[in-house]
């Protein structure tokens, strides 16, 4: 096993060896006191460029020679974190390669700490292109590390993203299931965590029956990913992360349109490991754990059927009404394992419902607690980290939906309510005596924004990530 994910690149130095070319971070009121205090060439440019500070703005000021002098770039009152990465972008679009190149950027005196991390964070993360299998020529301007800014925080950030893109962007025929399993060893051993693994037969024997029903059909085979990290003293964190490498829905096959993208049906295993990463980069005081049930959701002779009835590990006996509803499977016996631990918190992200897009569309993860308490809080913070996930409810009305003929439940629901089913099957397998709260995720970034390249894409990791800081430190 050779597979390796991409490195990912911190576009930053310490010390400036090249000329430096200042950025001055301006909000619409400092635009204004900042313009005053300039001579005529700048002031021009500013006004018939129209640039008033506003978020999103740049504008590359010359001087009176017509060389680039500085650049200025708006930013908000309280920033987004990817502000920043409009003027990495802008400057990439109109300066040359050969002006980057010899050039470093700088951050002109201003902004705080906190500001100066976002810029960061946003600098590092335009910086990020996938290029595996696509050579580009693109240059990227390298910033003076800002002194101020947290670097630990910034470094954890842009790299547990790009853990996550990079994850979900590897096409399916290259990360298998020994390559998802082989890149979470690796990310484990960087933080010196424990990993082990259960593949194969072995899940039957120890006794894992949904996960490799699942996964029987590929010749790659289903695994179980569990990494231990931290002390033993402090308070058990539990994060589980569905890993379909490939899902084309099994023999209740997908139509063209639904199965192009479904290299990112192991998003909920990059989120896992995405998360992981900044909780472990950051030493957050949690004895950590990361379960990932990972299979090919595959067509073969041997492929699970609908009717099917398996017995999972909790004993609960699961009809099978539509073998595409399989991530749940698979997470429901991760869901049991984890509870057996009896983890203060138990996370799970999942890209598990069509239905979570419908109600929140491609941006916002849908999410389910059975912690009252969890719903506002989570809602308020996620908004707080530019990362919004919102609740919706594990309303027992809709159980009778999942009712099965011949075992206890089906794997689907009648009706409308397809992310709350979700979330109603996953509960029936999680100790209801641990706080448990799952993520319906897209893990994709459909459009493509400034410092978020269309594809593989963290939602809900920030937010989670805080959540966690914020109840434990
Ligand atoms: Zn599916």
């Amino acid at each position: 096993m050779t597979f390796k994910l991409p490195k990912i690149s911190f576009p930053f130095v310490k010390k400036a060896a090249k000329p430096v070319v200042f950025i001055h971070f301006l909000t619409e009121k400092e635009t204004k006191d900042w313009l005053k205090k300039q001579d005529k060439t700048a002031q021009n440019q500013v006004k018939s460029a129209g640039f008033s500070g506003n978020k999103g703005e740049t504008l590359i000021l010359k001087d009176n020679k017509g060389q680039v002098d500085k650049i200025l770039a708006g930013i908000s009152e309280k920033p987004h974190y990817l502000e920043s990465a409009t003027a990495a972008q802008a400057i990439q679009k109109e300066l040359s390669k050969d002006f980057i190149s010899k050039h470093v950027f700088e951050v002109a005196k201003g902004p705080k700490t906190e500001t100066l991390t976002k810029i960061a964070i946003g600098w590092g993360l335009a910086a990020y292109t996938f290029d595996q299998y696509k050579k580009n020529d693109r240059l990227i301007p390298v910033l003076l590390w800002p002194a101020k800014a947290d670097e630990k925080e910034a470094r954890a950030t842009i790299e547990g993203i790009c853990t996550i893109r990079n994850l979900i962007n590897t096409p399916p025929n290259i990360l298998g299931t020994d390559e998802l399993a082989r890149a979470a060893k690796d990310i484990a051993e960087t933080h010196k965590a424990k990993f082990k693994v259960i593949k194969g037969e072995e899940l039957k024997k120890q006794n894992f029956p949904m996960i490799y029903a699942v996964g029987q059909a590929s010749p790659r085979k289903p695994q179980l990913v569990d990494i231990k990290w931290g002390k033993a003293k402090d308070p058990k964190v539990t994060i589980v992360g569905k890993g379909i490498i490939y899902d084309t829905g099994g023999l209740n096959l997908k139509p063209p349109q639904a199965m192009r993208d479904m290299k990112k049906d192991m998003g909920g295993a990059a989120h896992a490991l995405g998360l992981a990463s900044m909780i472990m980069a950051l030493k957050l005081p949690v004895n950590l754990r990361v379960l990932l049930p990972i299979a090919e959701n595959a067509v073969s002779g041997n492929s699970y059927r609908p009717g099917d009835v398996l017995t999972s590990r909790k004993g609960i006996t699961v009809e099978i009404d539509d073998t595409d509803a399989e991530g749940r499977l698979v997470v429901a016996d991760a869901l049991t394992y984890a509870s057996e631990d009896k983890p203060g918190l138990l996370i799970d992200y999942c890209t598990l419902t069509g239905a979570a897009r419908v109600a929140l569309g491609y941006d916002i993860p849908a999410f389910f607690s059975n912690n009252e308490d969890f719903i506002d809080d989570l809602r308020h913070l996620s908004l707080k980290q530019d990362d919004p996930v919102w609740p919706l409810p594990l309303w027992d009305g809709y159980e009778k939906e999942m009712d099965s003929n011949v075992a206890d439940l089906i794997n689907n629901g009648k009706g409308r309510a397809g992310a709350i089913h979700g979330g109603l099957f996953l509960q029936r397998f999680v100790d209801p005596s641990i706080d448990w709260i799952h993520l319906d995720c897209y893990a994709w970034e459909q459009n493509g924004k400034p410092g978020r390249p269309q594809g593989g894409a963290d939602t809900g990791m920030r937010a989670l990530f805080h959540f966690i800081k914020n109840r434990y430190s």
